[in-house]
């Protein structure tokens, strides 16, 4: 019996893991990843380790779990192919190993910038913890920082790096940060209590060209002619699926690898969670691939009972949170089928939620320092719960008190 291999020892790939053990799955469980730290908590990165130096890594699980459930983790492996026909995989550098099941939780990767200058050194994504410590390495030593995109990723960097003493500018291409992700609400609070504590946004601006001087970045010339000083750039704009594995093996693909309710590629044996996964969703019947840790802990969860033979569609209730400095970004639902919203909250007093509708029927909350909302939120999302638009002026109370 080969067992189960997971490829990727992010959030996806080690719950999925541990949950087979939890759902008394007994046969081998290989774990591989190609990073070589212990697998770590991915969002404090971006909020508290690139400015603290004392800070280290937060573990997924103990050092002593994989062993205590006979989890065979192999950290610093990349798998290079998979050899469908032989239920086998291709290790870079030589060997092979044979799988029963397969689960591809490979993730995404930072989008690439092609820019002049975008070779120097002193120009990164954060991604992994590898990053996070060539960043703080570089920021010790940087005044000034640009970050490319103004997504979840580049404000809470911009935020956290403002907050160590660097002077920051975002450059962001559309009219608005956040553009994608929030209401234009939330977004402006963002935007001007950011600008307010002393970061500089430039929106509808692009960075044409990176200058260095021997070999080091040193500024950012922008789409305006502007030139900023920088000897750190970040580049947020967004990620891509690692889905080359899958595509390669012949397993279908489309913005990520195209699963079913159950987590199933188009290849029986082969199961797909996390970053990766795209799959029609339940709530909104439109084709999504989401990037959160609420959606690669839940999915994974659903691969291993999969793997178990109970047939479970997924169903689990999206949600999200981002902290960009003093604000706690939270959100539960998809906001896409929205056609009216309810704001609710104080923005002076730095909170505020916006409650989404689609017709009557509630479809998502976006709150910033409400998680009273928040957590609402999914308890109405998980029944089916609607409140009226009284109920939500009326506030978390009386929201309790009609959900009871
Ligand atoms: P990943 O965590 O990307 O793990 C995939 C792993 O597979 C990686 O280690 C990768 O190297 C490995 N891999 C890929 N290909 C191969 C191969 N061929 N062979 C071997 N190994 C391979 N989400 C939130 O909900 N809230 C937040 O506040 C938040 N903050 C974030 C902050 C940062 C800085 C980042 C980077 C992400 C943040 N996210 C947040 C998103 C969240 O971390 C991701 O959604 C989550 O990590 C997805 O987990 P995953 O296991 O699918 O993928």
């Amino acid at each position: 019996k080969n067992g189960v291999v997971i490829v990727g020892t992010g959030h996806a790939g080690v719950q999925a893991a541990a949950s087979l053990r939890e759902e008394g799955y007994d046969g081998p469980v290989i774990l591989l990843g190609d990073e070589k730290d212990l697998p770590y908590h991915k969002p404090p990165l971006s909020k508290t380790f690139i400015k603290d130096t004392e800070a280290k890594p937060q573990p997924l699980r103990g050092e002593t779990f994989y062993s205590g459930h006979n989890i065979d983790l192999r950290p610093g492996l990349r798998i290079d192919r998979i050899d469908a026909g032989a239920r086998a995989l291709d290790v870079a550098g030589g060997g092979t190993i044979p799988f029963d099941r397969l689960i591809l939780a490979t993730g995404s990767r930072p989008r690439l910038l092609p820019l002049p200058g975008s070779d120097l050194a002193g120009v990164i994504s954060l991604r992994s913890l590898d990053d996070a410590r060539i960043i703080r390495e570089l920021s010790a030593n940087a005044s000034d920082a640009v970050i490319l995109g103004g997504g979840f990723i580049g404000l809470e960097i911009a935020a956290t790096l403002s907050a160590g003493g660097r002077k920051v500018t975002v450059v962001e291409a559309a009219d608005r940060v956040l553009g994608r992700a929030v209401a234009p609400v939330i977004a402006a609070h963002v935007h001007e209590r950011l600008i307010a504590g002393g970061v500089r946004i430039l929106t509808g601006t692009t960075v044409a060209r990176l200058e260095g001087e021997n070999g080091h970045v040193s500024a950012a010339v922008t789409s305006t002619g502007e030139r900023l000083a920088a000897q750190l750039v970040i580049v947020g704009i967004g990620v891509v699926p690692n889905s080359e594995l899958a595509e390669t093996a012949g397993i279908a693909t489309g913005n990520g690898i195209r699963i079913d309710n159950r987590m199933r590629t188009s290849l029986p044996e082969v199961l797909a969670v996390g970053d990766v996964a795209n799959y029609r969703h339940w709530a909104t019947e439109t084709d999504v691939r989401l990037e959160s840790v609420q959606n690669a802990t839940d999915q994974a969860k659903l691969a291993a009972r999969t793997i178990l033979g109970r047939e479970e569609a997924y169903s689990a209730v999206p949600w999200f949170w981002s902290d960009i400095g003093d604000m706690k970004l939270q959100m539960v639902g998809l906001t896409t089928a929205g056609d009216r919203h309810i704001v609710s909250g104080d923005p002076a007093e730095n909170k505020l939620s916006v409650y989404h509708f689609c017709g009557d029927r509630l479809i998502a909350i976006e709150s910033i320092n409400r998680p009273a909302d928040h957590m609402l939120g999914r308890k109405m999302l998980g029944a089916g719960f609607s409140p009226t638009t009284e109920q939500v002026q009326a506030g978390p109370d009386a929201l309790k008190a009609a959900l009871a």
